[in-house]
């Protein structure tokens, strides 16, 4: 059979992800990750867990063990209303402004399924998240990429742009904007309180649907929080979506959906054609979890450990690339990132088989833009290696660094 003359559009513009390929490698022994965007499994509250697994297997089989309503638990809801009051100070959420999904991974592919066409412009941040670029290509959606800036998406870029597509007769095709404003993955910043206002405000006068992502928002180390985007603006601008996979467990697969009643229930039917619904006995472990505990306290060890080897590798780049003359980074207030930009002319996609051979590895800036485009920047995550390996892989990333610059005449 000829494969390729069967495939759908979608299913021939299908690629592996670079990231997978990547980590690949990184689990040989002896290497030094920084690749990796995971939780520290020590940080899995797994006792817990596991008694309360047993419990509600038992006790509560006939809601556990079935088939469950696809808008998903209502314990789970109650427990998400307290949680978001906590959270964001958010406090007019109502049963049918929540649905919960597989993952966050499943918001995006649902949220996209219901706003995005192929001849939609969906408004990205550049870099941006790997697994939003994989769900929205699904539907053949146009991007347009807004650059991210240390404090955030650059507003300016994006209203010019904006009126440039107003002027070519495109205001029709606009439906979302998607964001990350808490410590971004992959590029560590947050968008300033400033920031947040401005888009609100231009996403209101081009009537733009945001998209925000807070699966960070938990994780701060440092500085005070700022108010989200919902809480700003509210239902009627923006969606949000959270997800327990970095503050309780990736493995319970549990994200939620916050938004306009009409909006959620659009998704609920996208859902049902998906997956019916997610697991109740997942959603009931966690909703008794956050009702015995304090998701809060059993997240205060895992931010003391996160933030330590954050404080670690910053001191350890400024004490390496400091005299590389264009390097960059920013310091992130939590999250669990750290984007390293190189001087122009860098290409780390290329300048990793160089750190594969030394057994180092990071993600190439290029996995996170649309069109593959080469990058002189990379992903850096300091939530695995251990403190000493952490200065141990900066030093060897340093070398390898002023080697490949070297030999391609950069430095
Ligand atoms: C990790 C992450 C998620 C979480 O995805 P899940 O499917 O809930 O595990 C969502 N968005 C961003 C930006 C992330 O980094």
């Amino acid at each position: 059979m000829d494969l390729d003359s069967k495939l759908s559009e979608v299913g021939r513009n299908l690629r592996s992800s670079l990231i997978r390929e990547l980590l690949k490698f990184a689990s040989v022994p002896g290497s030094i990750s920084f690749g990796g965007g995971v939780p520290d499994p020590d940080t899995f509250p797994r006792r817990e867990l596991a008694q309360i697994a047993q419990e509600v297997t038992e006790k509560e089989y006939k809601y556990t063990l079935q088939y469950n309503s696809t808008e998903g638990d209502d314990e789970l809801a109650t427990q998400i209303i307290k949680l978001l009051d906590r959270m964001y100070g958010i406090k007019d959420v109502k049963r049918d402004n929540i649905i919960f999904t597989t993952g966050s991974q499943q918001a995006l592919d649902l949220v996209a399924r219901i706003l995005l066409d192929k001849d939609s412009i969906c408004f990205v941040e550049f870099p941006v998240y790997l697994g939003a670029a994989s769900a929205f290509r699904m539907t053949m959606t146009q991007f347009e990429s807004i650059p991210l800036e240390d404090d955030g998406i650059d507003v300016d870029y994006f209203e010019k742009k904006l009126e440039e597509l107003d002027n070519a007769g495109k205001r029709k095709n606009f439906r979302l904007l998607y964001t990350v404003p808490n410590f971004h993955n992959p590029a560590g910043v947050t968008m300033s309180l400033e920031k947040r206002k401005r888009l609100i405000e231009i996403c209101d006068k081009y009537d733009i649907i945001i998209l925000e992502d807070d699966p960070y928002g938990m994780l701060r180390f440092e500085g005070e929080s700022l108010p989200s985007l919902y809480s700003l603006a509210g239902p009627e601008r923006v969606i949000l979506l959270n997800t327990f996979s970095k503050i309780l467990t990736p493995g319970m697969r549990i994200g939620v959906i916050i938004g306009r009643a009409d909006i959620v229930r659009k998704v609920n039917m996208a859902k049902q054609g998906a997956d019916l619904c997610s697991p109740g006995l997942n959603q009931r472990i966690v909703a008794r979890y956050l009702e015995r505990y304090d998701v809060f306290e059993h997240l205060k060890p895992a931010i003391e450990l996160y933030r330590g080897k954050k404080n670690t590798m910053i001191k350890a780049l400024e004490e390496n690339f400091s005299d590389i003359k264009g390097a960059h980074w920013v310091n992130p207030e939590g999250g669990l990132f750290i984007w390293l930009t190189l001087p122009d002319g860098f290409d780390t996609m290329e300048m990793f088989e160089l750190a594969k051979a030394k057994q180092i590895y990071y993600i190439p800036g290029e996995a996170f833009t649309i069109d593959d485009g080469k990058s002189s920047s990379m992903r850096l995550s300091f939530c695995l290696p251990s403190e000493e390996k952490i200065i141990e892989g900066i030093k060897k990333l340093k070398e390898i660094t002023v080697e490949y610059g070297k030999t391609k005449g950069l430095i």
